[in-house]
Formats: structure tokens, sequence, C-alpha cells
């Protein structure tokens, strides 16, 4: 018998998704007005702990008003990590600023250490700002990126922006649910520990909307200008006056109507994805040269992603491998290609980029639907095995 395709990860839509998408058809509010987007934005707000939120159209619009509303603009620089989906970095291009690209660390997150060498070696503090040398621009910014839901290391990176007054964006875009369960942030959830946070449900994320994103934050002004520029800042209604350029990103009622019924089962995916990353790791034991990389300790991950690293004891290498595993209907992906090699990026500053580029050939990413069960993962592993 050919066995089925196994995806490598789908949405799963199983809860009141379809009732909660009908009545807002039955009340015909489909579009970018309706109870549901503010119900929805409540009640993320209320899941991540922060005073507010801002239902856009997607992870990557949300980042771009993020930075918007922190005055990001034509000439400075943001500080960004090269080892990411694009879509973190594109909305710096957007707002007329440039990149300066950052190495990882092992969670594959932003290196703490390597941003305040960085600042401290390659930057000077001019008044309120922060220049750099080789450059002379400011730098107004730092998008931090939760790799594959794993947390970045927050505790060190706030306390180097801190040190010189640079505000965090997190792009939470792969992270909602992850939280600290010890030290100093306990408690504390992806997208709420910088000064504005963003979250995505794009189809491939823990949750979705089909395409949708948010914008958290506990700074309310934050928060309105956002809002504001997400609804073409428009300042009146009926006569349409407007007082700056602003963009058509709000998100609609039927994204919110999925994104409610989806945000009631987040914590079933959560614990779902735990459990098959567990199984995939107890499996993976016996498989030399197969590993896992591990979410961070003082944290209760999300488990969206499993990064499977591939060393040099295993029996082939990464694309020998991805290839094994299409041919028996599974589906695999390299992690990204670094984004300052990238044809757009190539001529902008990276600073010090080792970790990241040793990852390159050796990471891949494994079915990790929330759907996906033991016997499916059992098919997973006798490929590995083979
Ligand atoms: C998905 C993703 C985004 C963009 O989100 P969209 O909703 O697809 O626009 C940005 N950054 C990272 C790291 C992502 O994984």
């Amino acid at each position: 018998m050919k066995s089925s395709f196994i995806p490598l990860s789908v949405p799963n839509l199983k809860g009141n998704e379809l009732k909660y998408v009908t009545k807002a058809i039955e009340d015909e509010w489909v579009s970018t007005a309706g109870p549901y987007i503010e119900s929805f934005e409540k009640e993320v707000a209320r899941y991540v702990n922060v005073k507010g939120s801002v239902a856009v159209q997607n992870g990557t619009s949300g980042i771009h008003l993020a930075l918007k509303a922190l005055g990001v603009s034509n000439e400075d620089e943001v500080i960004a990590p090269t080892l990411t989906f694009i879509a973190a970095v594109n909305p710096i291009t957007y707002c007329g600023a440039s990149p300066v690209f950052m190495d990882s660390d092992q969670s594959l997150g932003l290196d703490a250490i390597k941003l305040r060498k960085f600042l401290e070696e390659e930057c000077v503090v001019n008044g309120n700002n922060v220049i750099n040398k080789s450059t002379n621009k400011v730098i107004k910014a730092i998008v931090v990126v939760h790799v594959f839901g794993n947390m970045a290391d927050m505790e060190g990176i706030m306390d180097v922006a801190d040190r010189y007054k640079l505000p965090v964006i997190e792009d939470a875009t792969e992270a909602i649910g992850t939280y600290y369960t010890d030290g100093s942030l306990k408690g504390k959830y992806a997208g709420t520990i910088g000064k504005i946070g963003v979250f995505s449900f794009n189809g491939n994320k823990i949750m979705t909307t089909g395409g949708g994103g948010m914008i958290v934050s506990n700074d309310v002004e934050l928060l309105n200008t956002s809002k504001h520029l997400s609804t073409q800042a428009k300042i009146d209604p009926l006569y349409y006056t407007h007082d700056e350029v602003g963009y058509n990103y709000r998100m609609t009622n039927i994204q919110a109507a999925l994104g409610l019924a989806q945000l009631e089962q987040l914590e079933g995916f959560i614990k779902n994805k735990k459990s098959n990353y567990k199984y995939y790791q107890d499996k993976l034991e016996s498989i030399s040269g197969l590993s896992l990389i591990p979410f961070r300790k003082e944290t209760r991950p999300n488990y969206w992603f499993y990064g499977m690293v591939i060393s040099e004891q295993y029996s082939c290498n990464r694309n020998e491998l991805m290839e094994k595993l299409a041919k028996e209907g599974i589906q695999s992906r390299p992690i990204w290609d670094l984004i300052h090699q990238q044809k757009p990026y190539r001529e902008r500053q990276a600073y010090q980029i080792n970790y990241s580029s040793k990852l390159l050939n050796h990471v891949i990413n494994i079915p990790c639907s929330s759907n996906l069960t033991e016997k499916e993962i059992d098919r997973v592993i006798s490929t590995l095995e083979g």
C-alpha cells in the first residue's frame, strides 16, 4: 500500500472555525469592521497579558507598522538577525531604513553577546542617538526573532538594549504561546518583553487566520499609532481627513472569526506539539548523527517547528536526506539561507556572522503539524533510519 503524504505544517481547523465564520457571513460582516475583530484583539491581549493589541493583515504588515510607530524612517538603521525568514527584515527597507545584520546563538535567536560587542566597539553614543561608526547613521531599533517558537535570549538582549535605550521589536510571529517559566522574566510571553511585539497567523503558523497578524504592546500610544496607520491614517470618518500616509492593513472580520476559534485551541495544539517533539526526541536517540534543536530551558515553548541537526556522523548529507524523505512522501525544509547573502541585502553591513553560517547546511525542519500522529512520526523515523 502506498502511504499518504506527510506535510511539514498544516492548519488544524476542527474547532469552532466553521461556526464563527458562518456567523460572520450570515451577519454580512466580512470586511475590516465587525465584532469579531475587537473580540480577537481583546482575547489575544488577555492571553499574553498585555494592555492591548492591533489586528492586521499579516505578520509582515505588523512588523512594518511597529517600525513606523517607533519612528524608523529614511536613512535610519535597524539591527536584525541574518538567520530568519526575510519578512522580519523587509519591513525595515519599506521604511527607507537599512538593516545591520547580526549573528545568532544556539537558541537560533539574536546573539546578545555579539550585539553588546557591536554596540560597544562599532558604535558611539551621541546624546540620545546611537551612531554606527562605519556608516555614520543612527541605529533606531533592534528586531529580535523567536525562531521556530524558541525564546531568544531576552534577558541578555534587553539588558544591552536598555543600556543603549534602543527599542526592541519582537518578531514573535512563530512564537505565540511561548513564555518564561523562570528567571527575571518569569511569566512573560514572547512578544511582550520588548517595546512592541508581532504575531503571525499565516497558514503554516501554530494558529492561523488564513493570513493575519497582531501587534501587541503595553505602550498604549504605540498601539494607537499602529492602529491609526493600519486604517489609512484617517482622522475623520465622515469627511475622510487624513493626517499622514497610512496603509490598508486592518484585519477582516472573517479572519478574526477564524482567529478566535483557533485561539480557543492553542493550548491543545501546544500540548500535541510538545508530546510529538518528545516522541521524535526519544526515537532519534538511537540514530547516530541526528538530534533535535532544544528549546530554551527556562521557558514553556510553543514547540512550533522542530529543527533537526544533521551532523557528520549521519550516513548522508542534508540534501540527500531531504531527497530520501521526499521519496517517501515526507515534506521537509532546509533552514533559511542567510539574508545578508541574498541579492537585496548583499551590500548591507553584516557583523561577525559565524554561528549562523555553520548551521546553514546542517539543519532541516521535519513534519510538526499539531494533528501529526505517532504513527506518522514512526514513518518519518523509519525513513531517517533507512
Ligand atoms: C511568518 C513569519 C513572518 C511574516 O508573517 P506573515 O504573516 O507571513 O506576513 C515574519 N517573520 C518570521 C520569522 C516568520 O516566520
